[in-house]
């Protein structure tokens, strides 16, 4: 866990976003914002337990009685914040009313349940509510403690893709091959395989599909991608492209080409003060230009650091402005319905001057010993 102060400083960014934002209070209940304001994500069992940071007081830690334990682990001292705990039978939900009864607008995590949700406008009407992503914002801007654990990540899927010829063979099946990726990627310090992506041949012209019981075929295409998190809870996230020996399609060098310039295009115009939506549109405008601008069906990124996606996302129509510290993943795909399909992921992050690259295995089309020697 980092140390308090660091907690501090967010809750000091996350105070100046309310101002900006016009919100009197952020109510947090557990997930990933509650572990990037205070070390841990939380639970609560189906009873409501909550950050409650108003703009002007302290904050409050709002827990069931019998998970206070667990929420003691928290640097509620550091952070000045008040731990209150409900027994079953209370209404938490009018306790926090209670607290926040100057409130005219407030913001809840993203994640916050239909449940909770309802229960406190209920009992705060009539108060406006808003999912706008106070801490979200404040998350996008990393320090250098979250680049240094992004760093760590990519750092570990990076050896997983080295050792990648180990394992893919023709032969074997796309479920066999991920379950020794999967093996591999805790082995090299992840807390667990999030996503273990193996897709074959025409398998790979789906970008989101996963694993099947296919077996690997001398000559196929392959898009492995790969992540998971650290026990830091950053996480990691890279595809790369191999063949199984020489590819069987002929159009293979060419069009995987395109999508290796467009990929590098769109990692080189990553720079402060640049848009989200520029970006997406440097590696789309690239593929489109080759003719291939109907197989490349999915955004260019997204953002990342607790959750594997997040704020902000490399997309048409995001005008976000990219500021230092941002971190997200540029991963264009050419996808041939019934043929097969390439994509090229690695996370950036955009400093002060530009860019650097936390994935940095070589770009080419991987070509893989068939069978084993
Ligand atoms: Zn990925
Ligand atoms: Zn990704």
């Amino acid at each position: 866990m980092p140390d308090s102060t660091v907690f501090t400083a967010r809750l000091d960014r996350v105070r100046r976003e309310l101002a900006a934002t016009g919100c009197d209070a952020v109510i947090v209940t557990p997930g990933t914002d509650l572990r990037y304001l205070t070390g841990l994500e939380g639970g609560s069992h189906e009873r409501f337990a909550a950050l409650v940071v108003p703009a002007a007081r302290a904050p409050l830690l709002v827990v069931p009685k019998l998970e206070e334990p667990e929420y003691a682990r928290m640097p509620t001292g550091d952070l000045r914040a008040e731990l209150v705990a409900w027994q079953d039978g209370a209404d938490p939900y009018r306790l926090v009313a209670g607290r926040l009864s100057d409130c005219r607008r407030i913001a809840v995590s993203e994640v916050m349940t239909a449940r909770d949700l309802l229960a406190l406008q209920d009992a705060l009407a009539p108060v406006e509510f808003t999912a706008r992503p106070v801490v979200g914002a404040v998350r996008i801007r990393k320090d250098a403690a979250e680049i240094d654990a992004l760093r760590r990540a990519g750092q570990a899927i990076d050896r997983v893709h080295a050792r990648m010829g180990e394992w893919l063979r023709a032969g074997r099946t796309e479920r066999d091959v991920a379950a020794d990726i999967a093996a591999a990627i805790v082995a090299e310090g992840h807390v667990r395989a999030d996503f273990v992506i193996v897709g074959s041949g025409p398998n790979g012209a789906s970008p989101h599909h996963e694993v099947s019981d296919r077996v690997i075929e001398a000559g196929d295409v392959v898009v492995v991608d790969i992540g998971g998190p650290m026990p830091d809870g950053y996480f990691s996230d890279s595809t790369r492209t191999y063949a199984v020996g020489e590819p069987r399609h002929p159009d293979v060098a060419v069009t995987y080409g395109v999508l290796q310039a467009a990929q590098q295009a769109a990692v080189d115009a990553v720079q402060p003060g640049v848009t989200a939506e520029s970006v997406d549109a440097v590696a789309r405008d690239a593929i489109a230009a080759a003719g291939f601008g109907e197989y490349f069906v999915h955004r260019t990124g997204h953002g990342i650091g607790l959750d594997v996606h997040e704020s902000p996302y490399i997309v048409s129509g995001n005008t976000q402005v990219l500021e230092p510290g941002a971190a997200f993943s540029i991963e264009p795909g050419i996808y041939l319905p019934g043929r097969w399909g390439a994509r090229i992921e690695d996370i950036v992050v955009v400093t002060e001057t530009g860019v650097e690259p936390l994935n940095v295995r070589p770009h080419d089309l991987v070509v893989l010993e068939s069978r084993s020697a």
